[in-house]
C-alpha cells in the first residue's frame, strides 16, 4: 500500500509542476542538481574519482550552465566498473532492485535503484499518460517485455488504480489480440512495433469490439504514416513517447503533439556536439542525460547513445517541460519470418538480455542475412564460455522465447571480437538484410 501511496503523491506533485513557471523550475532542478552531485560525490566512489580528477567539488557545480564543466560518461565506461564502485556506499547492492538495459544497441548493462526511486519513476511514467486524458480507473493493456509484468503492484491491482495488464511482446500477434479483446482496453500502451502490427491483424480480422480511448507508444519508434495507421485502424489518438531503459521515458507527446515534452523537472536532458557542447535549437546532438532522482546509483552527463533535436518552440497546451524532437529512424525495421510473421526487433533484443549468458556478453548483433538463417554475433568479455556451447544454449533460448522452430530457422552464433558501427553510423543490435515488403 506505501507504495501506492507514494506513487500517487509523487503523481500529484509532479503534475503541478507541470504549471510552474520557468524560473521556479529551474530553480527546482538546480537544487535537485546540487543534491546529487554532492551525494555522488560524497558516496559513489566512481563519481568521487572522476570529479576529483578533473579537480571539481561539488560547490563549483550550483546551476544549470555548471553542468558542462562535468564529464561526459558513457555506457561503454560504467560497463567496465564493479557495480559497488557505482552504487552508494550507503546501500548493499544485494538489496536494490536490478534493472537491466534493453538492448537496443546490443550492449547489455544492469543499474541499481531503491524503491522510493522506482516509485518516481513510475510517478513521472504516469505523469504523460494522465496528461494525455488516462484516468486511474482506466483498463490499461500494456504489450511489454515480460519483465515489466511485475511493476503493478498486487495492491494496485486489487483496487484497480493504474493497474497494468501485461501482455508479452514475444506472444504471438494472434494470441495478443486474442487477450485484448478480452481486456477491452480504454489505454492500449506498449512497444510500439508490437501495436503496429496488433493493428494490422486487427483491421484485417475486422475485429471491432477493441476500441481504446488512447494510445501510448514507445521503445522501437514506427514512423508517421504507421501512427496514423493506428489512430485509423483504432480510431483514437497516439502518442509517441521517448526514453531508455536506465532513467526510464524521458520525452512525450502531449495532446498537441507539438514536439516532446521532456521531464526535466526528474532528468536533465543536454543535446551535445561531438566535443560536448550544446548544439542550437533544430541540431542534431547526443542526448546526454542527469538524473535528479537517482542517487542510490547516479546517472550524471551520462550519454545514452542516441541523438535527438532540442527546440525552442513553445507548446500551446502551457505546460512548463520545454520540447524536444525525435530523430526518426532509431528504429530497427521489422523482421520478416520464413511463415511471414513481423516481429519487432525489440523482441530479440528483450529476448537476448533473458539469456542466462547475458552478463558474459558484452556486445551483441543479430543481422537476419536470409529469410530463414541469422548471424548472431557475439562479443564475449568471459573466458570462461565456449562458442558450440553458447551458440546451442543461444539457439534453444530464441526458439523458446521467441517460440521458433528449428525447421524453420537456423541461427549461426559466432564470437568475435569487435562489432561495428552500422550502416547508419548507429549501434544497432538487430539488422535485417532481408527486403521488406510489409
Ligand atoms: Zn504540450
Amino acid at each position: 500500500m506505501a507504495n501506492l501511496f507514494r506513487i500517487l503523491y509523487f503523481l500529484s506533485a509532479g503534475l503541478r509542476r507541470l504549471h510552474w513557471d520557468k524560473k521556479k523550475l529551474r530553480k527546482y532542478q538546480e537544487k535537485r542538481l546540487r543534491a546529487v552531485v554532492r551525494y555522488a560525490y560524497e558516496f559513489v566512489p566512481f563519481y568521487h574519482d572522476k570529479f576529483r580528477r578533473v579537480g571539481l567539488k561539488p560547490d563549483d557545480v550550483r546551476t544549470l550552465d555548471d553542468l558542462s564543466k562535468l564529464p561526459i560518461v558513457r555506457k561503454d565506461e560504467l560497463r567496465l566498473v564493479e557495480p559497488s564502485l557505482l552504487v552508494s556506499k550507503q546501500y548493499d547492492v544485494g538489496e536494490l532492485k536490478v534493472l537491466r538495459t534493453s538492448g537496443s544497441t546490443g550492449k547489455p548493462f544492469k543499474f541499481y535503484i531503491s524503491s522510493v526511486e522506482d516509485d518516481w519513476r513510475k510517478a513521472i511514467y504516469l505523469r504523460a499518460n494522465v496528461s494525455c486524458g488516462q484516468r486511474p480507473r482506466d483498463k490499461w493493456v500494456f504489450v511489454t517485455s515480460p519483465r515489466h509484468f511485475a511493476d503493478t503492484t498486487s495492491i494496485q491491482r486489487r483496487l484497480g488504480i493504474f493497474a497494468q495488464d501485461c501482455i508479452s511482446v514475444f506472444s504471438r500477434t494472434a494470441d495478443q489480440v486474442k487477450l485484448i479483446r478480452e481486456a477491452r482496453p480504454d489505454v492500449l500502451d506498449g512497444y510500439s512495433g508490437a501495436l503496429f502490427l496488433v493493428g494490422r491483424y486487427v483491421e484485417r480480422e475486422g475485429i471491432s469490439e477493441v476500441r481504446p480511448r488512447l494510445m501510448f507508444g514507445s521503445a522501437d519508434f514506427i514512423d508517421v504514416s504507421a501512427r496514423k495507421y493506428l489512430e485509423k485502424v483504432f480510431n483514437a489518438p497516439y502518442y509517441d513517447q521517448f526514453g531508455c531503459s536506465e532513467v526510464d521515458r524521458t520525452a512525450w507527446q502531449c495532446p498537441e503533439r507539438v514536439g516532446y515534452h521532456m521531464d526535466v523537472d526528474s532528468v536533465i536532458t543536454e543535446f551535445v556536439d561531438k566535443d560536448g557542447n550544446p548544439v542550437s535549437a533544430g541540431e542534431h546532438g547526443e542526448i546526454v542525460h542527469t538524473s535528479l532522482f537517482n542517487f542510490v546509483m547516479p546517472f550524471i552527463r551520462y550519454s545514452i547513445g542516441d541523438v535527438g533535436r532540442p527546440s525552442e518552440d513553445e507548446c500551446p497546451c502551457g505546460r512548463v517541460l520545454p520540447l524536444m524532437e525525435v530523430v526518426e529512424g532509431r528504429a530497427d525495421s521489422f523482421v520478416v519470418l520464413p511463415d511471414g510473421k513481423l516481429i519487432s526487433p525489440r523482441a530479440f533484443t528483450v529476448a537476448m538480455s533473458m539469456f542466462e549468458y547475458y552478463e558474459g556478453i558484452e556486445q551483441f548483433r543479430i543481422i537476419q542475412r536470409k529469410i530463414d538463417c541469422f548471424d548472431v554475433l557475439l562479443k564475449i568479455k568471459r573466458a570462461d564460455l565456449a562458442e558450440s556451447d553458447m551458440a546451442e544454449k543461444l539457439k534453444l533460448h530464441f526458439q523458446k522465447v521467441l517460440g521458433f522452430s528449428t525447421k524453420d530457422v537456423t541461427f549461426n552464433v559466432s564470437f568475435v571480437d569487435e562489432i561495428p558501427l552500422s550502416k547508419t553510423g548507429r549501434l544497432t543490435a538487430v539488422i535485417s538484410e532481408v527486403a521488406r515488403t510489409a
